[in-house]
């Protein structure tokens, strides 16, 4: 499958995080690569999608939809710092 960039989940972070995520700058909790949600590699799967890190390929963000609302698990960034510079992630969950 072809992927797509950060911008084919635009939509979902904004109803996610009610703001525009798509410049948000992750880090890749495995690589350490910097980049913004935009350059996300990006897989559509059933109602949700993966973004995965453009440098290493780990699963950086996945998003599901459950009952029409969007559940996003951040655990594959280190840190994801929203435009505004509030932090939107920090770490996941040991292991
Ligand atoms: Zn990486």
């Amino acid at each position: 499958m072809e992927p797509l960039d950060g911008n084919a989940i635009a939509g979902l972070l904004f109803e996610a995080f009610g703001a525009e995520m798509t410049t948000a700058v992750g880090v890749c909790a495995r690589c350490r690569a910097r980049a913004p949600a935009a350059e996300l590699r990006v897989y559509l799967r059933g109602p949700g999608a993966v973004g995965r890190c453009r440098s290493c390929g780990a699963i950086l963000i996945v998003i599901s939809q459950i009952r029409g609302v969007a559940c996003v698990d951040l655990n594959g960034f280190a840190s994801l710092e929203s435009p505004s510079g509030e932090v939107a992630a920090s770490g996941g969950a040991p292991g």
